[in-house]
Formats: C-alpha cells, structure tokens, sequence
C-alpha cells in the first residue's frame, strides 16, 4: 500500500475518524493549536478528541469524525506529534492512514 503524505482532496474522500493514545501523550498541545475544533487538553493536561457537538469524549481513545475542511490540519497534527499518538483511520474498515501505524 502506497503512503499518503498529504490529505486526499476532492469527491473521492472516503470518512475518517482520528483518536489518540493518551498514554504516549505529552501534553504539550500542538494538535490544539492545529486543530482546535478536534483536539483539546482536558485538566489532566493530556489531549482528547471531541465530538461534532464540539463535547470533549474524555474517555481514552475515543474517536470523532474528521471534517473534511479541517482534514489537513488534523494530518498535519498527527506528523507534529512528539507523542507519536494520533491515529487517523477510515471509518468503513478502520485502516489508519495517517499516524504511527499508517502502512
Ligand atoms: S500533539 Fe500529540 S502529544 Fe501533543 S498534546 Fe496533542 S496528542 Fe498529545
């Protein structure tokens, strides 16, 4: 399989979902700053992904949609992650293909 670097454009976007391993998190928030309306540090100082509704799914490794107009952010948030610990993964088979295990 063929390494993506870059977010897919256009109609053929399949639906992606992102989570984190709060385990190897550092805190540090990068993906925050990336993409706020995803990623957030909740007062345990880790980061956790939140939900459409913009509700902060505190329990670890929960995922959330990606919206597409945000996809690159969100790409880019898993390549910056010191923690190595965003999985961005397709819906329809959970395959990640962007973070740590993408192929
Ligand atoms: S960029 Fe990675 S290590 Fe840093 S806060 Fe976000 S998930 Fe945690």
């Amino acid at each position: 399989m063929t390494v993506q670097q870059d977010a897919p454009t256009g109609s053929g976007t399949q639906d992606l979902e992102v989570w984190i391993d709060q385990d190897l998190c550092t805190g540090d928030g990068i993906c925050v700053q990336y993409a706020p309306e995803v990623f957030e540090l909740d007062i345990d100082g880790l980061a956790y992904v939140k939900s459409d509704q913009d509700e902060l799914l505190q329990d670890k490794g929960a995922t959330t949609r990606v919206p597409l107009p945000i996809l690159q952010d969100v790409v880019d948030s898993a390549k910056e992650c010191p923690g190595d610990c965003i999985h961005v993964r397709r819906v329809s088979d959970r395959v990640e293909v962007f973070g740590p295990d993408a192929a």
